[in-house]
């Protein structure tokens, strides 16, 4: 019996689908992460904690797409905040200033003290994004570091190293940097430095040597959502960018609400100068959000210089004088009245959802020793990952490259087959919505699926 047989035979309608998307996008899928082989299951419904696909099978959904859904699919506090929003203003988007941009950033600033001023986007890429010319601005120095593994978008800048094979990545001390994508220019690889992420001696090294070309260090707090950085390292990494002067940018796009409400910043108790958030702060909307010192904010502040497309103004300072942002759909009432609807939610649930990653964590967990088997579930908060055959603890992306990847994913294919949905290779994101029930059929299909593999 294949495991990828196992869940294929019960995909028809899936399979069927995606030769017909095909036909429409290549590789029939709009974002090349959603593709995987043979295909994808195609979803067509989702209710709290479930998915349901086109041949009716029902799944415990743990991607929850990408871990944006804190509160679950469809929660209802939020669809009517959204569906009021719709008819309180009469319109879904005004073009000017409004007042969900204030009482939403007030709000986030609440939780995130770190952030003096903030901007919004419509994606987790625009914010990090923002975050690099605004350090770029602000130092005047446009090299980036970031660190091997770490993921901030898809862009040049910023596609570098984020899953290099490793025997061509160089030392593990001073990793190349990589490109990750056909049609890149190479200049990018050249201008984004690779760091070593948890080791702060090499970091150090390498920071030093380019002190006056690196304006920003960006970093996962926790990488892919579920390797800690170690406190020692982050305490090291803070004080060193602010003695050369580099802007020190956390990416709390996946740890945002999620390693709580402050976010891993909180956790570690070390204030960013920027931070990028994304995914959970939209609850499901496109939404991203960039916030920090005020002086570093307010380069993009327009009443610094003049208005780019007025001409009129031409006696104020040259626009080059201000840092240029803007996006039609920025801070679209609609995206931040789900926003705030979702921390309603957490701000009441949040502690809840912690506790139930916890159980099924440690359940996890049993039922690996129970199996006799070399592995654990990796995390913080209501992410996590499940790692095999790890020697030690996982401190990087080279840990997690030497661990039993193979038979992880065999692993995530058969527990596909058992109505658990983790896009095979993926991390668990748990959401308000998943309730005991949940969590114990998920650890009777682990049970299953461990016994299959191992015994
Ligand atoms: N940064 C991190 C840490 C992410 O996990 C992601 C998305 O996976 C992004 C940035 C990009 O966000 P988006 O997909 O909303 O553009």
């Amino acid at each position: 019996e294949h495991p990828i047989l196992d869940y294929k035979e019960e995909t028809p309608s899936s399979q069927a689908f995606m030769e017909e998307a095909e036909e429409v996008m290549p590789g029939g899928v709009t974002a090349n992460i959603k593709y995987f082989e043979p295909h994808p299951v195609v979803m067509k419904h989702g209710k709290g904690s479930k998915l349901t696909d086109m041949d009716e099978n029902e799944y415990i959904d743990y991607l929850m797409s990408y871990g944006s859904l804190v509160t679950g699919h469809g929660h209802e506090h939020v669809k009517k905040a959204i569906m009021e929003q719709m008819d309180r203003d009469g319109t879904w988007l005004f073009g000017t200033p409004h007042y969900l941009e204030v009482e939403m950033g007030k709000r986030l600033q609440k939780h995130f003290p770190s952030m003096e001023l903030l901007r919004y986007t419509n994606s987790g890429t625009e914010a990090t994004l923002l975050s690099l010319r605004l350090a770029a601005a602000h130092t005047g120095k446009h090299k980036i570091a970031k660190f091997e593994g770490h993921y901030h978008g898809g862009y040049d800048q910023m596609l570098v190293s984020v899953s290099p094979s490793v025997r061509e990545a160089g030392n593990a001390d001073a990793p190349y940097s990589l490109p990750e994508s056909k049609g890149m220019h190479p200049s990018h690889a050249r201008n984004t430095i690779t760091l070593p992420f948890n080791n702060l001696k090499a970091c150090k090294k390498i920071l030093l040597q380019h002190k006056d070309e690196i304006g920003a260090v960006m970093i996962e707090p926790v990488q892919a959502g579920f390797i800690p950085a170690e406190k020692s390292f982050m305490k090291g990494l803070r004080q060193i960018t602010e003695e050369l002067g580099m802007v020190l940018i956390f990416d709390e796009v996946k740890t945002g609400y999620r390693t709580g409400l402050g976010g891993a910043q909180n956790i570690y108790g070390i204030k960013p100068d920027l931070t990028a958030l994304g995914k959970a702060i939209g609850g499901g909307y496109p939404v991203g959000v960039v916030g920090g010192k005020k002086e570093i904010m307010m380069h993009s502040a327009p009443s610094q210089g003049s208005d780019v497309f007025d001409s009129s103004q031409s006696k104020r300072s040259s626009s080059k004088d201000v840092l240029f942002h803007s996006g039609t759909y920025n801070g679209h009432p609609m995206i931040l009245a789900a926003g705030m609807a979702v921390l309603d939610i957490l701000e009441k649930e949040l502690d809840d959802v912690l506790k139930q990653t916890e159980k099924l964590k440690n359940g996890i967990n049993e039922k690996l020793r129970k199996y006799g088997v070399q592995g654990e579930a990796v995390g913080i908060g209501s992410i996590f990952s499940v790692v095999l055959n790890n020697k030690e603890k996982i401190r990087n992306y080279r840990d997690l490259q030497k661990t039993d990847l193979a038979t992880r994913k065999e692993i995530d294919f058969r527990l596909l087959g058992k109505g658990i949905y983790v896009k095979p290779m993926n991390r668990y994101s748990v959401s308000t919505a998943h309730s005991d029930e949940d969590i114990n059929q998920t650890l009777d299909a682990y049970d299953e699926v461990l016994r299959e593999v191992y015994e």
